[in-house]
């Protein structure tokens, strides 16, 4: 049974095609990275143009690469938010009109489940689970006492851990996208500078990470009034151990309250060589298992919305052909979501 998954949330236009709900047959991911480089970001009508202009290409490779045709699909799934909402309108309009000419059905997926569902094509989830959340928008910990069911119990409260990243590393003049960049850079130094790690209060599980980014820039304006130089490399690597001790020890503490059996790590800040160091580390001599998914399915990709797709669809979600982009799309109340067809 295969289920072809597409998505387009931000600036990945990419295609994959699911057997049997985690053997993955067919992964493409056309990136934009440098056509945003220049502006140091991504631009909303950029990212939908260069969507437009790939996904026919990239579905077709997709296909090609299986060896199969859109008549062997079960069904079509595609991330209908959260993200940016021109960008996401490329992929659902592609997904329906696909499904619409097949007569296949169709089934939104949330971005932010697939980012944990990327998990899966690796491993067997065994509830209950929590997931740590490390993305570009999102930073959250989310408890999961079964399939495609979410309670957030921590998020971030101003950026998201990729936000704050990306937001450093153009401080240091640092290239977009900058999480990479800091990351390669803070295995060079050392962290020798006393960065704030913001613990919040004791029973809270959420996150902050604005203060930390304003101490850094003032650190960094200090040293330029006194004509004292920095070196970038201990900047990045102090400013990584302030991020990565936050998340592990809160994800750690937040694990063993709940009594979970697995810790899965998802979104583009799992690539972080530090945090998968720590979280290791963290978790070594625990009964709680760790997942965190290959470097190429931490960041975007379809092959994580083919894989909660696959699920949603199994459980009977259902999407109309009036499903729209939903660029604000809850997470809890997206599980939660009619195990019936919606039409
Ligand atoms: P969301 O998933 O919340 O909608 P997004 O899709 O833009 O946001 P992702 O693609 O999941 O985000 O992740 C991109 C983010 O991950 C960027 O902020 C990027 O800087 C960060 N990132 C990628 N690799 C690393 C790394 N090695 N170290 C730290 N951050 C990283
Ligand atoms: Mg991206
Ligand atoms: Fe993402």
């Amino acid at each position: 049974q295969y289920i072809l998954a597409i998505e387009t949330s931000c600036d990945e236009t990419a295609v994959a095609i699911i057997k049997n709900e985690t053997e993955l047959v067919a992964n493409v991911v056309a990136s934009q990275i440098e056509s945003h480089k220049r502006f140091g970001g991504v631009v909303p009508e950029v990212a939908s143009r260069h969507h437009i202009e790939q996904i026919t290409i990239t579905l077709e490779e997709a296909l090609d690469k299986a060896g199969l045709t859109l008549d062997d699909m079960e069904a079509i799934s595609v991330t209908e938010g959260p993200g940016l909402v021109g960008a996401l309108l490329v992929g659902v309009n592609a997904a329906k009109g696909v499904a619409f000419a097949k007569q296949k059905p169709l089934v939104g997926v949330h971005h932010i489940a697939g980012h944990i569902y990327a998990s899966r094509l690796e491993k067997e989830f065994d509830f209950p689970l929590l997931s740590l959340v490390v993305s570009g928008g999102h930073t959250e910990l989310v408890l999961m006492r079964g399939h495609n069911d979410f309670e957030v119990i921590g998020e971030t409260r101003d950026d998201a851990a990729g936000e704050a990243y990306d937001k450093v590393a153009r401080l240091l003049k640092l290239p977009y996208p900058g999480g990479p960049e800091i990351d390669k850079l803070a295995a060079e130094g050392e962290a020798t500078i006393d960065f704030p790690r913001a613990w919040l209060e004791d029973d809270s599980y959420d996150f902050s990470f604005s203060g930390l980014k304003s101490s850094v820039i003032n650190r960094l304006h200090n040293a330029e009034q006194k004509g004292e130089t920095l070196k970038p490399e201990d900047v990045a690597a102090s400013f990584q151990e302030s991020v990565v001790e936050v998340l592990s020890t809160k994800a750690k503490k937040a694990a063993e309250a709940y009594g979970v059996h697995q810790l899965v790590v998802a979104g583009g800040v799992a690539a972080n060589s530090g945090l998968r160091k720590a979280l290791q580390e963290t978790f070594e001599n625990t009964d709680i298992e760790l997942l965190i998914p290959p470097l190429k399915y931490c960041t975007d990709n379809a092959a994580m919305i083919a894989a909660a797709g696959a699920v949603a669809y199994k459980q009977g979600h259902r999407a109309g052909w009036d499903l729209n982009a939903h660029p604000g799309l809850d997470l809890e109340k997206y599980g939660k979501r009619g195990q019936v067809p919606q039409d």
